[in-house]
């Protein structure tokens, strides 16, 4: 999977950038607005995978950004709003925003609503069914809300070994070859080896599997790659 592109709208320069910094350490391609009119512009012209809008901005407000964009275009819409606009976000959700985070917020929970947004998306366009969380033994996957546990803990994963265990997790008894595993994690694009999808295979089976030299959720496929035990 190519990387995917936010655009973020906000006035308040320690908040672009600070999510700016943060969104692209995800791996996210971003581009950031100052004010209303320039975020709409970006909008149309680079048309990003996701839409972090805030309300309050300079120029024109985020109510009226959404508005226009969801004219022509259904890309995920994620406000910011202030807590004295509570109100705000109810207007928001009806004028076609997908999510609200009120401020002040801590960029952590932003991103998980970035990651959630964006793969109940790709969910939606695969025809995958998202609600439940897949369950294997001691193991579950929120593939919506990004959240691996195992044995009712919380698993910290990178967002590239979740969407590795996401991909096989979703089609379990199911082998992938390493080029098949490239190609959906990483994106047909990837100048990557087959042995990047080794290294990660081996970093998550340190976390989910009981005994990680004896695998018994991701197994190996001789000759061919890997595949999830459901
Ligand atoms: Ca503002």
């Amino acid at each position: 999977m190519a990387a995917q592109s936010v655009l973020i709208v906000e006035d308040e320069e320690n908040l672009r950038v600070a999510l700016q910094f943060n969104l692209e350490q995800e791996g996210y391609d971003v581009h950031s607005a100052p004010d209303g009119l320039t975020g709409l512009e970006i909008a149309r012209r680079e048309h990003p995978d996701l839409l972090i809008l805030d309300v309050m901005l300079p120029g024109m407000n985020g109510y009226d950004i959404c508005r226009e964009i969801r004219k022509d275009s259904d890309v995920p819409i994620l406000m910011l709003t202030a807590k004295s606009e509570e109100i705000d976000k109810v207007v928001g959700l009806e004028l076609g925003a997908d999510d609200y985070v009120t401020k002040p917020f801590s960029v952590r929970e932003l991103i998980a609503r970035v990651h959630a947004l964006l793969r109940r998306r790709r969910g939606e366009t695969q025809g995958t069914m998202i609600g439940e969380p897949l369950r294997a033994g001691d193991l579950s996957v929120d593939l919506a809300g990004h959240i691996v546990r195992k044995g009712g803990e919380i698993v910290e994963l990178t967002p590239r070994e979740f969407e590795l265990l996401a991909l096989l997790v979703a089609n379990p008894g199911r082998a992938y070859s390493r080029g098949q595993i490239l190609d959906a994690v990483w994106g047909p694009n990837h100048f990557g080896d087959e042995r990047t999808v080794d290294v990660h295979v081996r970093w998550l089976r340190l976390k989910i599997e009981d005994e990680p030299s004896e695998p018994r959720r991701i197994v190996t496929v001789r000759g061919l790659g890997y595949r999830f035990e459901g």
